[in-house]
């Protein structure tokens, strides 16, 4: 590292470095399973070009970097690969991608200019609420079209990319649309959603009050069957982790809640116990992050201590929040005396 540099300027090249290994540990990983070439649009592949390539030892070829070729076509931001990743290079990517660090936006789709980043390390200004609301709609109508994952494009029949309020100070994150959520368009509207509702109005808040969004944006399908929902694999999460986190750069929330251990996964790239997890302040691009049970679960559960627990930590998010906090609801959920 140049000992001459600033912190700001080594914590970029950290930044850099990082998204690097993982973006060569994806090629690697394509490589070794059997792919030998790879569409990456024009401008990326300029950007490559500029950079050293680090073939892996004992590699004759890595994969080819070739550049789409249709004419007039509108080339995607990123050089994303619609496919599942090898479960370790799909980890490494996400861990890149959830770190701080301009260089991690490259495999994103684009972020808005209203916004002009903060030096290196310091917060990014705050929006006004109708760039936010406008940024939020450009993000709308472009993830509208997303073919990333041919195959959930083949199969959605809405983007489901988010509810609430764009000034919301609170957002929650939760896996992927289900059936309902595909029907409708909207995150948590089935009975785990009517549960998250409930657990706002608990909280003296409302769905309009907060934001609430997916780690994936489209129903995982689920070939064979009419109905019926599956976990995003991970490289499924790694291609459309980039409109969450644009979506977070738009929204600038105070607070992010996790809503079960693939929304803990997507966020900090790597698979955690969400028993293990929950109750436990994390911390995603400087945001205080609470994981915390997904309801479905406590549906599926019904157990009053787990209730209770996912009360604590909603307890946890309102004072961190600073808001206000009765006796009536520190008690919700304990054992009558
Ligand atoms: S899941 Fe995300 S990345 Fe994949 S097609 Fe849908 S919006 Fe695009």
């Amino acid at each position: 590292m140049d000992s001459t540099a600033l912190p700001s300027q080594n914590a970029g090249m950290a930044g850099y470095r990082e998204l690097l290994d993982a973006t060569i540990s994806h090629l690697e990983g394509l490589q070794e399973s059997g792919e030998r070439l790879i569409e990456v649009d024009r401008l990326t592949l300029a950007g490559l070009m500029t950079k050293a390539v680090r073939l892996k030892p004992g590699a004759d070829k890595a994969p080819v970097l070739a550049p789409k070729t249709t004419p007039g076509e509108r080339q995607p931001a990123a050089a994303a690969v619609p496919r599942s990743l090898p479960s370790g290079a799909a980890a490494r990517w996400n861990r890149a991608v959830a770190g701080s660090g301009p260089a991690n936006r490259i495999p994103g789709p684009a972020v808005s200019s209203s916004v002009t980043p903060g030096p290196a390390g310091a917060p990014a200004p705050k929006r006004d609420p109708a760039a936010k609301e406008a940024a939020m709609n450009d993000l709308r109508r472009r993830a509208a079209e997303c073919i990333r994952c041919p195959h959930l494009a083949s199969s959605r029949r809405s983007v489901v990319v988010g509810v609430g309020d764009v000034n919301a100070r609170l957002l929650f994150v939760g896996e992927a649309p289900g059936a309902d959520e595909d029907r409708q368009g909207e995150p948590f509207v089935g009975a785990a959603g009517e549960l998250l509702t409930r657990i706002l109005v608990a909280m003296n808040l409302s769905r309009d009050q907060v934001f609430i969004a997916n780690v994936l944006k489209c129903r995982p399908d689920t070939p064979g069957q009419s109905h019926g929902n599956r976990k995003p694999t991970p490289g499924e999460m790694a291609t459309c982790l980039p409109w969450l986190q644009e979506q977070i750069e738009i929204l600038q929330p105070e607070v992010m809640v996790a809503l079960g251990a693939t929304a803990v996964e997507g966020l900090l790239g790597r698979p955690m116990s969400i028993t293990r997890l929950r109750g436990q302040w994390q911390d995603h691009r400087g945001i205080p992050l609470m994981p915390t049970y997904h309801p479905a679960y406590l549906l599926r559960s019904q157990s009053p201590a787990d209730k209770r627990r996912v009360w604590e930590d909603m307890l946890a998010v309102m004072e961190r929040l600073a808001m206000p906090i009765s006796e009536r609801q520190r008690g919700f959920f304990l054992p009558k005396p």
